[in-house]
């Protein structure tokens, strides 16, 4: 998704006029949405998430080596070695090689061969989504060891595909890293409620089963039966390449604000690189610094720094709407909470202030005022004297005051942009989304494009015509 960001981005500054540019990628295919993997798992064709089909690249001159997994680069003689023995001469390297699914050494999960038994998947590719999809039927038993953001993302498309889910996630409540306990227990209500089982605080111990996996045990004795083990128990950053390249490696590629490795002509961005000791694993923070690489490498603004994103993520997790952004719980002694519990929705709002700005937010499952916050957290601007008007301000605070707000945040398009793009005839969501991106990104933000279209495009007049 990086590099399918920065190809748009090279374009937009005539980058094609400066640089001859192939892209080595070991998928096959061009570029795709890994956001809308869902789809495809719950057996959309995968041609409706990709963004930049092989024709894309033909128009723009740009030579496209998919299925082809770069093994190494000799940084000295500055080549490009592949699987298939071949070495192409290179000026400047950009890695963008993501993350890896993390798998976690669980007994019997691996056959003699050290692969996946039959039965066990991951969660990352198109390919990983076709080969499970194939592997299961309705009333299958699956389960799912990690209730974090793609976990229960794919949690909800099995069961939806007629499945018995069980969701295993070690903390006590689920999307622990986004949601404090309280929002984990609100979400875990609603999954259950949409039929999924939750085993929240277990873990898997093992495997069993013969030729195929056909069940785990919990780390409290109990055995589950399940014919499909889906593993989603995080990602770390895909590192493999620019080891054997001899880059520098910490938890990612180590780079500086330029998105440059300290060895000359080589860059990194995207979840596989370490800026600052931090690395990502959403989507925003690899296109911020998909724009600055653009704008460094071909020159339109070479002094232009990244200095790092802050986080906040609105997402659908199974269906229902969560936001999160910032700190998850008050740091210092006078930090002031702010909460709104509504126990018969399952639905929580939580505000973290300190000294009259948000430094945390939290919503789950009414999420109506997240882009009012994340411009108000983004730009530190200061809260109203009462902070929970904060979660109304969307609806009283009229057109001209809510102008600028950040309505898609993947793409990070402003209701103003989205107006002016209503009024010169963008009259659907897919419309808006050519015009300006807003919703291609992780989708979220799609009713809230509904509605606005709504709310500003004039039924046509009827026409009565008399005969
Ligand atoms: C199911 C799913 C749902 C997600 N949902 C969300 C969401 O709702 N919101 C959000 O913000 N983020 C979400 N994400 C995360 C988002 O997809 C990532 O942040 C984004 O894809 C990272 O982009 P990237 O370019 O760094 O890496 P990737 O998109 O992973 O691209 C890296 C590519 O490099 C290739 N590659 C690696 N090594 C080599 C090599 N040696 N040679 C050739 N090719 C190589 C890989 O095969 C891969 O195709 C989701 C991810 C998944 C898997």
């Amino acid at each position: 998704m990086g590099t399918c960001r920065l190809l748009d981005e090279f374009a937009q500054r005539g980058g094609y006029e400066l640089y001859e540019t192939t892209v080595f990628g070991e998928e096959i295919g061009g570029a795709y949405n890994r956001i809308q993997l869902g789809k495809v798992l719950a057996g959309e064709a995968p041609d409706t998430i990709v963004t930049k089909p092989p024709e894309w690249y033909d128009q723009h001159g740009i030579r496209l080596l998919s299925g082809t997994r770069v093994k190494s680069l000799d940084t000295l003689r500055r080549t490009v070695e592949t699987e298939d023995g071949r070495s192409r001469g290179y000026d400047l390297a950009v890695l963008a090689t993501g993350s890896q699914p993390l798998v976690p050494p669980l007994e019997g999960m691996r056959g003699e061969d050290g692969e996946l038994r039959p039965g066990a998947f991951v969660y990352r590719t198109i390919g990983d989504c076709i080969r499970m999809r194939e592997y299961t039927r309705a009333g299958d038993s699956a389960v799912v060891v990690g209730g974090g953001l793609l976990g229960l993302e794919a949690a909800k498309v099995l069961s939806d595909r007629g499945l018995h889910v069980t969701v295993v996630h070690v903390a006590k409540t689920l999307m622990n890293a986004q949601l404090d306990s309280t929002g984990g227990t609100m979400l875990g209500r609603q999954i259950e409620h949409a039929g999924i089982f939750v085993r929240a605080g277990r873990t898997v111990e093992a495997a069993y089963g013969d030729e195929r996996i056909s069940g785990v045990i919990l780390d409290d004795g109990t055995s589950l039966p399940a014919d499909l083990l889906v593993l989603a128990c995080g990602v770390r950053p895909r590192v493999d390449l620019a080891r054997a390249s001899k880059l520098p490696v910490n938890k990612g590629i180590v780079v500086n604000d330029t998105l440059a490795t300290s060895v000359p002509g080589v860059y990194a961005f995207g979840e596989c690189a370490e800026h600052k000791g931090k690395t990502y694993g959403i989507v925003a923070p690899v296109w911020e610094q998909a724009c600055v690489l653009a704008d460094v490498l071909c020159g339109t603004n070479p002094q232009v720094r990244y200095r790092g994103s802050k986080l906040y993520t609105r997402l659908k997790v199974a269906g229902v709407d969560v936001a999160s952004m910032g700190s998850l719980e008050p740091e210092l002694e006078s930090d002031q909470v702010f909460q709104i519990i509504e126990e018969r929705r399952s639905a929580y709002r939580k505000l973290i202030v300190r000294d009259g700005h948000l430094v945390g937010a939290m919503l789950v499952g009414n999420t109506a005022a997240t882009a009012t916050l994340v411009q108000l957290f983004d730009r530190g601007d200061p809260l109203p004297e009462d902070p929970l008007e904060a979660l109304c301000q969307f609806r009283g605070g009229g057109a001209a005051a809510n102008a600028d707000r950040q309505v898609c945040n993947c793409h990070k398009v402003s209701e103003r942009a989205l107006r002016d793009a209503i009024s010169n005839g963008a009259d659907s969501v897919e419309a808006l989304g050519e015009s300006t991106k807003a919703g291609t990104g992780c989708g979220s933000c799609k009713t809230e494009l509904g509605q606005l279209i709504k709310s500003l495009v004039k039924p046509a007049p009827a026409l009565e015509v008399a005969s």
